[in-house]
C-alpha cells in the first residue's frame, strides 16, 4: 500500500489531501504576488497582475488567466473588508506525486489569503538597522519564486544581529536589494538603487519610489552600491509594498547621519503616500 506518514498519522496515499503534494512545497515550484490596500483601496493592483503574468511566463506555468486572477483578487478583498490589507497570492505548477518532471496536464494551483497589514509607525519615525548578508539567491531573481530560502537565511542572520532586513552583497560585492525589500541610498540630492539589469526583482514599490523622488527634486542614479559606499550615504532606506519607505538608521554597526531618518527620506515617505492617496 502506498502511504503518507504527517507527523505520526499514516495514511494511505489515495486518501491523502492534495495539498500534501503540491509541487510548491516539494520544489518551490510556483510564483506569488503581495499587494496591498491603503484605505480600502489596492494600491497598483494591475502593476503587481502584470509582473505575476511575467513571472508565470518565465517558468513555463500556462493555463491561468490574469482575469481570474484579478476577479477572484478583488472578490477576496470585498469579502474580507479589511481596509490597510496584505493580499497574497500564489500559483503552484500543481499537486501530483513527487517527480521533478510534472505531468504536462497538471492543474495549477491557486492560493491567496487577505490578512491585516502590521503598524509600520515605529519603524518609519525611529529607522531601523541593517545588515549585510552574501546574496546566495539564484540568478533569476527577476522571477518572484516560491523559493525563497537564501531569502530566508538571510534574514534569520539579521535578526539574530538585531537588524531588521538583511541587505545581500553579490558575489563582486555589490548591494543588489533587501532579502525582502528594494535599497536606496541618498547622497548629494541623487537616490540611487542597482539598477534591474542587477539581478534583482523589478520592485513595484521602487517604480514609485522613483517618481515619488522626481516630485520632491532628487535624481535618480541606477548603479549597485558597495557597502561601504552605503555606509557613507547621507541617507538610506528600504522600499517594499507591505511597508513602502521604511528609514534605515543603522548600517552594520555603522550610524548613518546622525542616526535619526533622514530629511529627503521623511520628505519622500510624505510624497510617496500622496501617490496611494
Ligand atoms: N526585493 C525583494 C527580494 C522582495 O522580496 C520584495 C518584496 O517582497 C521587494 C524587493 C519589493 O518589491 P515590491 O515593491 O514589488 O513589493
Amino acid at each position: 500500500m502506498q502511504i503518507a506518514m504527517i507527523q505520526d498519522k499514516i495514511v494511505p496515499i489515495k486518501e491523502l489531501d492534495p495539498v500534501y503534494l503540491d509541487r510548491g512545497i516539494f520544489f518551490g515550484d510556483g510564483i506569488y504576488e503581495v499587494v496591498r490596500s491603503y484605505d480600502g483601496r489596492i494600491f497598483t493592483l494591475e502593476e503587481h497582475l502584470q509582473r505575476f503574468a511575467n513571472s508565470l511566463s518565465a517558468i513555463e506555468i500556462s493555463r491561468v488567466d490574469i482575469d481570474r486572477i484579478r476577479s477572484r483578487v478583488l472578490k477576496s478583498f470585498d469579502v474580507a473588508g479589511i481596509s490597510n490589507a496584505r493580499i497574497y497570492f500564489h500559483v503552484t505548477r500543481g499537486s501530483e506525486l513527487r517527480k521533478h518532471l510534472s505531468n504536462p496536464d497538471l492543474e495549477p494551483v491557486f492560493f491567496l489569503t487577505v490578512t491585516e497589514l502590521e503598524d509600520h509607525t515605529q519603524a518609519k519615525t525611529k529607522g531601523i538597522e541593517v545588515s549585510t548578508h552574501p546574496d546566495w539567491r539564484w540568478k533569476r531573481c527577476d522571477i518572484k519564486s516560491l523559493n525563497l530560502l537564501a531569502n530566508v537565511l538571510a534574514r534569520r542572520d539579521a535578526a539574530a544581529k538585531g537588524c531588521a532586513e538583511a541587505i545581500l552583497v553579490n558575489e563582486a560585492g555589490l548591494i543588489t536589494e533587501g532579502a525582502s525589500s528594494a535599497f536606496f541610498a541618498i547622497s548629494e540630492q541623487t537616490l540611487q538603487t542597482a539598477a534591474l539589469t542587477a539581478n534583482i526583482l523589478p520592485s513595484i514599490t521602487r517604480q514609485f519610489v522613483i517618481k515619488a523622488g522626481g516630485n520632491i527634486g532628487l535624481k535618480t542614479t541606477e548603479k549597485s552600491l558597495t557597502p561601504q559606499q552605503a555606509s557613507d550615504a547621507d541617507e538610506l532606506f528600504i522600499a517594499s509594498t507591505t511597508q513602502d519607505i521604511i528609514p534605515v538608521v543603522k548600517f552594520d554597526g555603522k550610524l548613518i547621519g546622525d542616526g535619526k531618518p533622514g530629511e529627503y527620506t521623511k520628505l519622500l515617505i510624505r510624497q510617496f503616500l500622496s501617490l496611494t492617496a
